[in-house]
């Protein structure tokens, strides 16, 4: 193949500029990602060798080099693992996963000046960093399998790069930095080994260092300890070197929330390494999202995100499972009903549930970060867990009426704080906080001094019939049906009332439904509101405004099915419409009132009016005439 020379697709190079300028003052970790890189090589090289033997015909001693030549000024970081084809290096060299870059360059935009270094990690652009450092970057490949020819790879990182056949007899690939002026502290072993100890001691492989561009001996000490975290006793490690790890694995430029290490001795045995991190990626509701640990069996790695291991409602949880007990031949379809596999999911599982559960109860600060970051997504649980049910149910936070600005509070809190009068746990299901915290529905409830829980998450809606009860006390929603509050003696004595009040209102509201005919399915006095006038409740088993609008949103046809138009009889408004209607039964105004009532209780569910051009026409009205 004659050199033929492409340009990088149009992202690749904003994506290098940043790359390049944002991360100038930590330019160091270019090391890091390359030795990445290798080491997941060598680690893809190792699993297909299990398989597929003309991929490891050569017997390889995995390694990882790094060699210096001061002359040259260049710097080289050798595998022997995969390697690349012309193809390979096109696709991974040439293009960023488009879907990554498009959400990379989207989160740049929204985080407008921020943290671009944990950026870069997160959405695969490691291989870039090598620019900070390097006039140009040469890749020399030769793909392990048969059949296959070297390549070499070049840029300078200004707009394109060039591909052309090379010589190289073994497999694996080398990447070679011709560093830039006042970078030469890279080429002395005191540098190198310091980057390696401090970013990656744990790799499997033995990464050793050689000087004036030959490569280190076999017999050469490795500058790493090769120590895989998850086989050492927990207090063995530093919490820097948990950290180091998670940083290998994850990308992530932040630290863990939550390292978990697992040991497990028995009927399966297997040794984990579980985070749980501070925030979530930003691919965490995307259909085609990542999710699972990286297994290894007996120290070979299997996979990456082996979804097998954890159930899709802790997809947050990262880290790796080496287990002994499975053959090393496997394949993801083979392990799909493994026994074993079930074990150390269940297993996996439960722990983290109680990590968490510990977590609450001794941290509750970090708990709430947590929670934040990924309630919705453990939420989804109560859906399709039911084994663990009750646990979730006690890990499950919710916004209410007394918490304030972003405080959450648990089922196991409400429960303690509910007043003695209090039979049932309250809750409103809404779009969002503001207009939840203003409904209507909540003043009789909150204006005894009960709390209300406010399930605004899109999946609240989904996992409130598996919520039906906590501790015996029954779920109620404050939107639906009749609303019993406080004792059996108040009970009755408010029920009396109503029913006073609602001889005395009879023909108001008579007049009333009459005329919203088709829009409300009833009209009645209300024994919920203390402050507003009106507001609409849906029957026992209706669907209430907030889960109406969400199933439209996902384009499933709702029933048709007329809300109850509640009339607050205490309130000025009702008692003078009352009034109106006993003078004069004909009088044009009442029509417009109670289209006006229908609106104001419609906007205060957070849906418009229904003919918001006459709402507002009514309402200019009432202002001009008084
Ligand atoms: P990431 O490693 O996060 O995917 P990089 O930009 O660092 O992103 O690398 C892009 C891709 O290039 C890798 O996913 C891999 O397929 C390929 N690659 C990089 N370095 C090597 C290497 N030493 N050997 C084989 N493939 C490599």
């Amino acid at each position: 193949m004659s050199k033929k020379s492409h340009i990088f697709k149009a992202e690749i190079q904003q994506v290098l500029d940043l790359v390049i300028h944002s991360l100038y003052s930590k330019k160091e970790i270019f090391l890091r990602e390359l030795v990445s890189n290798a080491s997941d090589a060598i680690d893809r090289a190792q699993y297909v060798g299990l398989t597929d033997k003309a991929v490891v015909a050569d017997a390889p001693q995995w390694r990882i080099d790094i060699i210096a030549d001061k002359d040259e000024r260049t710097l080289m970081v050798c595998d022997n693992g995969m390697g690349m084809s012309e193809e390979d290096m096109d696709k991974n060299l040439g293009v960023i996963a488009s879907s990554g870059t498009q959400a990379f360059t989207q989160a740049l935009k929204e985080k407008q000046g921020a943290d671009v270094p944990a950026l870069i990690g997160q959405f695969g652009v490691g291989f870039y960093s090598a620019f900070m450092v390097a006039e140009e970057v040469t890749v020399i490949s030769l793909k392990r399998g048969e059949g296959q020819k070297a390549v070499r790879w070049s840029s300078t990182g200004s707009g394109t790069y060039s591909l052309e056949d090379a010589a190289r007899d073994k497999p694996g690939t080398t990447v070679v930095l011709k560093l830039r002026e006042g970078m030469d502290e890279f080429l002395g072993e005191w540098r190198v080994r310091e980057q390696v100890k401090k970013y990656s001691d744990f790799i499997a492989y033995p990464i050793r260092f050689g000087e004036k561009g030959e490569a280190p001996k076999d017999d050469a000490e490795p500058l790493n300890t090769m120590k895989a975290l998850w086989k050492r006793a927990k207090s063995d490690v530093k919490p820097e070197e948990y950290e180091e790890f998670y940083t290998h694995l994850t990308h992530d430029h932040q630290p863990p929330l939550k390292t978990v290490p697992v040991a497990v001795e028995g009927m399966v045995e297997f040794k984990a390494l579980l985070f749980i991190p501070r925030e979530g990626g930003f691919d965490m509701f995307m259909p085609n999202r990542k999710h699972g640990l990286n297994l290894y069996v007996r120290n070979v790695f299997i996979g990456a995100d082996f979804d097998l291991l954890l159930p899709e409602y802790l997809r947050f949880v990262k880290g790796v499972v080496d287990s002994s007990d499975l053959p090393l031949n496997v394949s993801r379809e083979m392990l799909q009903d493994d026994a074993v596999i079930r074990k150390i999911k269940s297993n996996i599982t439960g722990k983290i549930l109680s990590t968490l559960a510990e977590m609450q109860k001794d941290a509750p600060e970090d708990y709430r970060l947590f929670f934040t970051a990924f309630g919705r997504i453990l939420k989804e649980g109560l859906h399709f867990d039911w084994e663990n049910g009750d646990k979730l149910k006690g890990l499950v936070l919710f916004p209410s009426a007394k918490t304030e600005g972003n405080g959450l509070i648990s089922f196991k809190d409400y429960a303690a704080a509910m007043p003695e009068a209090q039979k049932d746990i309250y809750y409103l299901i809404s779009d969002d906080l503001k207009t939840a915290r203003q409904s209507p529905h909540i003043e009789a409830v909150a204006g005894r001094g009960f709390d209300v829980l406010f399930l605004t998450d899109p999946v609240d809606a989904y996992i409130i019939d598996r919520l039906a009860e906590f501790d015996g006390k029954k779920l109620t929603a404050v939107d639906k049906g009749d609303l019993e509050l406080g004792s059996d003696e108040e009970k009755s004595e408010a029920k009396q009332k109503l029913e006073a009040a609602t001889t005395e209102y009879k023909s108001l509201t008579d007049f009333i439904k009459e005329h919203l005919k088709g829009d409300v399915s009833e009209v009645k006095l209300s024994p919920r509101l203390t402050d507003s006038a009106c507001c609409l409740v849906a029957s026992e088993h209706a669907l209430n405004a907030s889960m109406e609008r969400l199933m439209r949103a996902m384009n499933q046809t709702v029933p048709d099915q007329p809300r109850i138009l509640e009339l607050n009889p205490n309130h000025a408004l009702i008692q003078k419409m009352n009034a109106m209607y006993a003078a004069d039964a004909a009088d044009p105004a009442l029509a417009d009132y109670a289209d006006l009532l229908l609106g104001q209780a419609q906007l205060a569910e957070g849906s418009p009016p229904k003919d918001p051009q006459r709402f507002n026409r009514l309402i200019s009205g009432l202002m001009v005439s008084e």
